[in-house]
């Protein structure tokens, strides 16, 4: 009887500690940000036939192997040249629709051979840029990019067809349609809308521009690189889920010293890099924009599937350029390639046909890339930028977590904080606790447990990616010199 007793109370012991868990019953369950009338009506706009037109007219020049600026005799209207000149029209024409709102620049220069370029080729990087509306956070700025270069089975053919419905003129579709809807609206942070070419070379356009964001000291605080988001379509393929996009994104941070390496492998922050968090934000977006019914959790329309990498086997992208200069950056790709519309010559062999043609293209699904897109841009220029100098102060050994973190630069009125934590083997967010007043707060959740993050929030609800808290005691000593 005795053993009997103390059983049953040790199962409502065991009972009431679980139902305490420290890092459940203090915060709020993660909900999605409200969603921004003026962002939610400019996604309406995105427009699956301007993307087919798009599309259609990219694969109109033929063949747009970044090599052929060296061919002289081309038809008219055919080559890489071409295409960058129609971008750069498109451009305009948008700005000019918004009263010259878009700097509108074509950023030409000649890169030097490699082992896929034989001779000095012109490159050119075309982009548009909406200047932020508020002075003190204009320099911040996010920036989106496909690439217009394409190319067939041979890395060196101008002449075949080299269609690139797909890959990457659905991408450079994209850039465009958010120029086209978001230029017609004011944000305090500016956004950059870029087509790039070179990416078959070897990511020559991205690392150009890249290399220039740095150079000229951009606070480039999120890329989003759009390649191959046609939803391919082949028929009897079973496979492809239009209702999903991959977003890829790099763990450790490619430009991490081997400090900040050793750090992170002890703090078990592989999984929160700034790109890492960009693609979280880019998720918690889509639960605002793309929401599921009342009461049917899992059944949204259109969402993101998180890939915690930095790009598929055996193949590389422009965010890469990015996040060797630096800055956070992720790719979008669609959930199940046909490598036969890819990088092959346009034939049919043993009744397959080859080619990366519009046919198998869906404008609806990449309509869809495109409003993820660019609510996420939207919602990231409205937002405060994300905090800084996050960190953790840990002096003893303590249950309760001591956060500290410094407001972003220009953050306006109103903004706030919102610290959200998950389990260290969890792929997102789970729960938050709003600070309303200061940077600084004390929870009673142990850090041993749980992945930390601090994001920014203005009054309205834009919500900035987190930023992973580091012990303060590693940052207060210097980096090591190079
Ligand atoms: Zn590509």
């Amino acid at each position: 009887m005795r053993t009997l007793l103390s059983s049953a109370l040790c199962v409502a012991l065991i009972g009431s500690a679980a139902a305490q868990m420290d890092n459940r019953s203090f915060g709020k369950p993660i909900t999605p940000a409200p969603a921004d009338p003026q962002i939610q009506a400019a996604i309406q706009k995105i427009s699956a036939q301007r993307i087919q037109q798009d599309i259609t007219t990219l694969v109109g020049f033929h063949n747009r192997s970044t090599l052929s600026s060296n061919d002289k005799d081309l038809p008219k209207g055919q080559g890489v040249l071409a295409a960058a000149d129609w971008i750069e029209q498109q451009f305009r024409a948008y700005s000019a629709a918004c009263g010259g709102c878009l700097a509108v620049k074509r950023d030409t220069f000649t890169q030097q051979p490699g082992s896929r370029v034989k001779q000095p080729t012109v490159i050119n990087n075309i982009y548009a840029v909406l200047r932020g509306s508020d002075p003190a956070q204009a320099s911040r700025m996010y920036l989106v990019t496909g690439h217009y270069d394409s190319r067939d089975s041979s890395n060196e053919d101008t002449r075949g067809t080299a269609p690139g419905a797909n890959d990457d003129a659905s991408g450079v579709a994209v850039s465009l349609e958010s120029a086209r809807v978001l230029s017609k609206l004011h944000f305090p942070a500016t956004l950059v809308f870029a087509a790039v070419a070179g990416e078959e070379q070897g990511l020559y356009g991205s690392r150009h521009l890249a290399d220039y964001a740095k150079q000229q000291g951009w606070n480039l605080e999120g890329v989003l690189n759009n390649d191959i988001v046609g939803g391919n379509t082949t028929p009897g393929d079973t496979l492809q889920n239009k209702n999903v996009v991959r977003v890829f994104s790099e763990g450790i941070p490619s430009t991490a010293s081997e400090q900040q390496i050793r750090m992170i492998r002890m703090l078990g922050g592989e999984s929160d890099s700034p790109s890492r968090e960009l693609a979280r934000e880019i998720a918690g977006v889509d639960r605002t924009y793309f929401p599921a019914p009342a009461g049917e959790p899992n059944t949204q329309v259109f969402h993101p599937v998180m890939e915690f990498r930095l790009d598929r086997y055996l193949r590389g992208g422009d965010h890469y350029s990015f996040n060797l200069a630096g800055f956070p950056a992720v790719r979008f790709t669609e959930w199940r390639e046909d490598f036969n519309h890819q990088h092959q010559n346009v034939r049919v062999e043993n009744g397959i046909q080859y080619g990366d043609l519009p046919q198998y293209v869906d404008f609806k699904y990449v309509a869809h890339v495109a409003q993820l897109n660019a609510a996420t841009l939207a919602t990231l220029a409205s937002a405060p930028g994300t905090p800084v100098n996050a960190r953790i102060i840990t002096q003893k050994l303590d249950n309760n977590t001591e956060l500290a973190w410094d407001a972003p630069a220009g953050a306006p009125a109103g903004t706030r904080y919102q610290i959200v934590w998950r389990d260290t083997a969890a792929p997102d967010w789970q729960f938050s606790h709003t600070v309303e007043n200061g940077t600084h707060a004390t929870l009673p959740v142990s850090k041993d447990n749980v992945i930390f993050g601090v994001r920014s929030v203005d009054a309205a609800g834009h919500r900035s990616p987190a930023a992973f808290p580091f012990p303060a005691r590693f940052l207060t000593p210097p980096l090591p010199k190079k």
